[in-house]
C-alpha cells in the first residue's frame, strides 16, 4: 500500500488527531513541501476561501460523516495556487488512534477549461462583446451598490432587410462592424454588450442626468453612422437609441424602459435618440393593461368586426367591403383600432385576432347571401400575420367552413409589412393567390413605394393612402398631380386602384377624373356592424350619387 501511495501522481497527506501534517507522499511533498508541519501553517498559506471551507464544510462533515469531498486551493512552495479535487477521510486505527488522510488531484486544467467556458457563456461569439447574461449580472451588481448609471438601448436600423436581402454573412459582418464602432465610441470602463439580434446595450456608469446622457448617446450614434462595404454595394449603417436613467427600478425594468425609448426613436424616424419619460412610463403601463384585457376579450369573443363599403368610382355602387376590427371594453370604452393592433402585435395576440376577424368575415359573407353577391371582402393582414406559417391554413379553413368562394376574399397588406422579409412575403402572397384569394397593397405611398417589388408580388389592387386624398381640391395642382401620378402608376402595373379616406364630393370628383377605380371613405359610409351592412349596401346600390 505504501508503495502505491509513494508512486501515485495524486497528492496524499496524512494528518494526526490534532490535524498536524505528519506525512506526505513524494508527489505532494514536491509541490507543497515536506511533512511534518503544523496544519495551522498549511492553512495560513492557503487562500481565505480554503480556510472558510475548512471551518464551514470540512470539519462539520468529518465530524458528522467521517468524510469530506470537494474542491480546495492550496499554495505551492513556488507561490502559485493549485486547485485540487480532494477527499478527506477519518481513520481509527486498531490501537484507538485517530488520523486523517487527504487525497488531492490537481484540477488546474479542468478549472482553466471551466473558466473559458464561463467566459464563453458570458460573451457573444460573433462580436466578442459581453452578452445579455454578462450584462444582466453587471447591471444587477451596479444597481445593488446604488451606483447611478445611464443605460442606452441601441437597435440597428433596417438590419433585418440587410440580413434578408444580402444573406446572413452580410448581416454578421454588419454586426461586427457595428460592435467595433460602438466599442470605439466609448471608454474601456463602459460596458458595451450585444443584447441579442441587432440590439446592443451600453452601461454608462455615473451618468445620472438626461443632459449628460443625451450628448453621449448622440456621440455613440455618430460613431455608428457611416457606410459599410459589404458585397458590391456599400450599406449605410445607422442606429436608434433609447436612454433610461437608473432610479428606483430593477434591472429588468431599466432595460425595458430604455427599450421603450428606443422604439420611440424608431417611430420618430430612426437614426436618433429618445429618452424614457414619465409619459412613456404611463404608456407602457397602459399597454400592459390593454394586453391583459385583450387576451381575455379574445378568449370570450368580445371583439367585433365592422364593415366599410368600397364603391366604384364611376357609378358610386358598392364593389367591396373592408373588415375592420373593433373593440369596445366595458370600462375602457372604445379602444382605438391602431392601438389595439399595436398591442396585439407586441403580444403575439395578433394571430388569434386575425383568425377571429377572418372567421367572422367569412361568416358574414355567408350570412349576407345575395346581399354579398358581386362584392369582395377584404381583411387586413399585419407583418406578423404574413410571417405566420399557419396563415394559409387559417385562410383555407375559414373559407371552407363557411363555404365562401375564395374569389370573394381579399387580403390587404401594407408595403412595409411586405418589405419586412421580401423573399418570404413573395412566397406567402403566391400561396394566398393560389387559394384564389386576392391581394391589395394597403397604405400605398407611405412606405417604400418600391416598384420593383410591386412587380414581383402577385398583387391585384393598390390602395392609395388617405394622405394623398386629404387636401385634394380642384385648386391644389400639386396634390392632384401627385395623386394622378400614383393612380397611373398603378394602372401601368396592371392594377386596380382604390383611394382611401374620401370624405367629400370634390375629392371624389377629382378621383373620378384621375381614373381611380374604387373609393372608400366617410362620404359613402363609415364602418358599420354586420347587422347594419345590408341597409348601407342597399342605400349605396339605389342612390345614384351626383358624381357623373
Ligand atoms: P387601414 O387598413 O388603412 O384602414 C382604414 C382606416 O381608415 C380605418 O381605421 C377606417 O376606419 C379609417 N377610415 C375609413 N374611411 C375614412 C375617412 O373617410 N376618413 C378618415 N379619417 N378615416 C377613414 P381603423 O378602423 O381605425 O383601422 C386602423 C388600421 O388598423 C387599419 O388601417 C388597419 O391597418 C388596421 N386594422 C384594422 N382592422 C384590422 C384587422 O382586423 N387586422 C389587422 N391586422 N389590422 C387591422
Ligand atoms: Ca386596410
Ligand atoms: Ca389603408
Amino acid at each position: 500500500l505504501t508503495e502505491v501511495l509513494e508512486n501515485t501522481t495524486d497528492y496524499v497527506s496524512i494528518f494526526d488527531a490534532e490535524l498536524n501534517l505528519i506525512w506526505r507522499n513524494p508527489a505532494a511533498a514536491a509541490v507543497f513541501g515536506p511533512a511534518p508541519a503544523a496544519v495551522a501553517e498549511v492553512l495560513a498559506q492557503a487562500p481565505r476561501a480554503t480556510r472558510m471551507t475548512m471551518t464551514r464544510s470540512i470539519l462539520p462533515d468529518l465530524h458528522s460523516s467521517g468524510s469530506w469531498r470537494g474542491e480546495l486551493e492550496l499554495r505551492r512552495t513556488d507561490g502559485a495556487l493549485t486547485p485540487l479535487e480532494a477527499t478527506i477521510l477519518v481513520h481509527d486505527s486498531a490501537g484507538g488512534d485517530r488520523f486523517f488522510s487527504m487525497m488531492g488531484r490537481d484540477i488546474t486544467d479542468r478549472k482553466r477549461l471551466e473558466s473559458r467556458l464561463e467566459a464563453r457563456a458570458r460573451h457573444d461569439q460573433l462580436t466578442g462583446l459581453p452578452n445579455r447574461l454578462f450584462l444582466s449580472e453587471r447591471l444587477e451588481t451596479m444597481l445593488g451598490v446604488q451606483r447611478r448609471l445611464a443605460l442606452l438601448f441601441i437597435d440597428l436600423d433596417q438590419f433585418k432587410a440587410v440580413n434578408d436581402s444580402q444573406g446572413h454573412d452580410a448581416g454578421d459582418r454588419l454586426l461586427v462592424t457595428a460592435s467595433e464602432r460602438l466599442r470605439n465610441a466609448l471608454r474601456p470602463s463602459d460596458v458595451v454588450a450585444r443584447f441579442g439580434g441587432d440590439e446592443f446595450v451600453i452601461l454608462l456608469p455615473d451618468i445620472d442626468s438626461v443632459d449628460a446622457a443625451v450628448p453621449l448617446a448622440e456621440r455613440v450614434l455618430d460613431h455608428l453612422r457611416g457606410p459599410v462595404q459589404i458585397g458590391p454595394m456599400p450599406l449605410y449603417l445607422t442606429g436608434s437609441a433609447g436612454i433610461a436613467l437608473s432610479g428606483d427600478v430593477d434591472a429588468t425594468t431599466l432595460i425595458s424602459n430604455a427599450d421603450a425609448a428606443m422604439y420611440k426613436a424608431k417611430g420618430e424616424g430612426r437614426d436618433r435618440v429618445a429618452v424614457f419619460t414619465d409619459e412613456l412610463r404611463a404608456r407602457s403601463l397602459q399597454r400592459l393593461e390593454t394586453a391583459h384585457l385583450l387576451r381575455s376579450a379574445l378568449e370570450n369573443q368580445e371583439l367585433d368586426v365592422w364593415f366599410q363599403p368600397i364603391v366604384a368610382t364611376s357609378t358610386g355602387r358598392p364593389i367591396g367591403v373592408e373588415a375592420l376590427v373593433r373593440w369596445r371594453h366595458e370600462e375602457l370604452g372604445s379602444i382605438p383600432t391602431y392601438h389595439l393592433i399595436e398591442v396585439a402585435e407586441e403580444t403575439g395576440l395578433i394571430h388569434a385576432l386575425g383568425t377571429a376577424v377572418l372567421s367572422t368575415t367569412c361568416a358574414t359573407i355567408a350570412a349576407l347571401g345575395d346581399d354579398a353577391r358581386g362584392l369582395t371582402f377584404s381583411v387586413n393582414l399585419s407583418a406578423h400575420q404574413l410571417a405566420d406559417p399557419l396563415l394559409i391554413e387559417a385562410l383555407d379553413d375559414a373559407l371552407t367552413r363557411h363555404r365562401v368562394d375564395p374569389q370573394q376574399l381579399f387580403c390587404e397588406v401594407t408595403e412595409s409589412a411586405v418589405m419586412v422579409d421580401v423573399a418570404d412575403s413573395a412566397r406567402v402572397l403566391d400561396q394566398i393567390r393560389a387559394l384564389g384569394v386576392g391581394i391589395a397593397i394597403d397604405d400605398f405611398g407611405t412606405g417604400y413605394s418600391s416598384l420593383a417589388y410591386l412587380q414581383r408580388f402577385a398583387v391585384d389592387v393598390l390602395k392609395i393612402d388617405r394622405e394623398f386624398v386629404t387636401g385634394l381640391t380642384l385648386a391644389s395642382d400639386w396634390k392632384r398631380s401627385l395623386a394622378g401620378a400614383v393612380i397611373s402608376l398603378g394602372h401601368s402595373l396592371g392594377l386596380r386602384v382604390v383611394a382611401e379616406g374620401v370624405e367629400d364630393r370634390e375629392q371624389a370628383e377629382i378621383l373620378r377624373i384621375l381614373g381611380c377605380n374604387g373609393m372608400q371613405g366617410y362620404l359613402f359610409s363609415e364602418a358599420v356592424p354586420a347587422s347594419d351592412l345590408p341597409a348601407v349596401l342597399s342605400r349605396l346600390r339605389q342612390v345614384r350619387p351626383e358624381l357623373d
